[in-house]
């Protein structure tokens, strides 16, 4: 199982987390900031994952594999 941090405070609303994986993150409809829709993924997720928290700006997704 993966678990997945985010804090909204350093994001900047830049999406890239949204397209690696959507059926995890989300963006708000007003200011673009990320919205999390699942804070424990499954592991086959684990690649997408790994892409958003290395492709996101700011630093601001945080993954954690838990066995
Ligand atoms: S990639 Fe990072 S900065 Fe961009 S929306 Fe997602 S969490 Fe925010």
């Amino acid at each position: 199982m993966i678990r997945v941090h985010v804090d909204e405070n350093r994001c900047v609303g830049a999406g890239h987390c949204v397209r690696a994986e959507a059926r995890v993150f989300d963006q708000r409809d007003d200011d673009g900031i990320v919205v999390l829709l699942m804070s424990e993924a499954p592991d086959e997720l684990r690649d997408a994952l790994e892409r958003a928290e290395r492709l996101c700006p700011s630093q601001a997704i945080r993954i954690e594999v838990v066995a």
